[in-house]
């Protein structure tokens, strides 16, 4: 039961700068029971330091999968987290680590979590950010909130290790039945709205940014499942079709 939890979670770190923060992120999620460790375009890894700092918890580091894009690295995630150091203008639903845990282990569905960390000296981008459904602040000194990034792996893996312990079970019913849509869903339909809003003359081709983030956040915060998704992608390709347009 503790494993059925922290098996179905990744920790995703973004172009990680420091390899001895890879392998202290690899210890911190091995003592928390933790084994999915994804790796996007770290800076220097394999390499002797992450080895070293990961004391012991080399077998995490060896099954590390590294990605070149944060795409590959949420393929198959239902939910999607982001750490964020800083408390972020853009206005995505924010939960303390322990909430955060809480709702990891209430999701029931056949997919996986990931909770992304940014780089050490700049955090994750906005359009990282817009990837996430959620964002997890780790309660600290305003004037001094930037965790050590395996710091703020550790704090978040042992939140999720005492709701695991606890046997967190509180399910919500509606996701029992229908598995959320995965990251990779949730990027070809934004690929696809954008096309389409495009298409019927709603966004500015060469200006689509701050409508994109707009929407993503709308659509991120309602977490279609896999059936209201197909209906959405039915509903864009209906409207891409020329002859489904009011005659002028
Ligand atoms: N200088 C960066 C902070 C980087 S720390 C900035 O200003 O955003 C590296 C990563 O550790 C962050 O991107 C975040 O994922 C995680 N982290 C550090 N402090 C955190 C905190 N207080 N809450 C949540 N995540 C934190």
């Amino acid at each position: 039961m503790v494993c059925a939890m922290l098996n179905k979670l990744r920790i995703v770190l973004v172009d990680t700068s420091h390899p001895g923060n890879i392998g202290a992120a690899a210890r911190a999620m091995k003592n928390m029971g933790l084994e999915q460790l994804y790796l996007v375009n770290p800076k220097l890894f394999p390499h002797a330091d992450a080895t070293a700092r990961a004391s012991g918890a080399d077998d995490i580091l060896a099954k590390a999968v590294v990605c070149e894009t944060l795409d590959e690295a949420l393929e198959g995630c239902g939910l999607v987290v982001g750490a964020s150091a800083r408390l972020r203008r853009l206005s995505i639903p924010q939960w303390n680590p322990r909430e955060c845990a809480e709702r990891i282990g209430a999701e029931n569905s056949s997919s996986e979590t990931a909770i992304i960390f940014g780089r050490e000296h700049a955090g994750l981008t906005n359009e990282e950010l817009g990837r996430c459904h959620q964002l997890v602040h780790i309660p600290c000194n305003p004037d001094y909130s930037s965790l050590n990034l395996a710091a703020a792996v550790q704090v978040l893996c042992y939140e999720c290790r005492m709701v695991a312990e606890a046997g967190f079970t509180e399910i919500d019913s509606t996701e029992k039945c229908e598995p959320p849509a995965t990251a990779d869903d949730m990027t070809r339909f934004y690929e696809h709205l954008r096309e389409t809003l495009v298409d019927i003359g709603f966004l500015d081709a060469d200006n689509p940014r701050i409508m994109m983030q707009r929407l993503r956040r709308l659509f991120n915060r309602a977490r279609p499942n896999e059936v209201e998704m197909n209906i959405l992608r039915g509903i864009l390709t209906a409207a891409q079709n020329p002859r489904n347009r009011p005659r002028k």
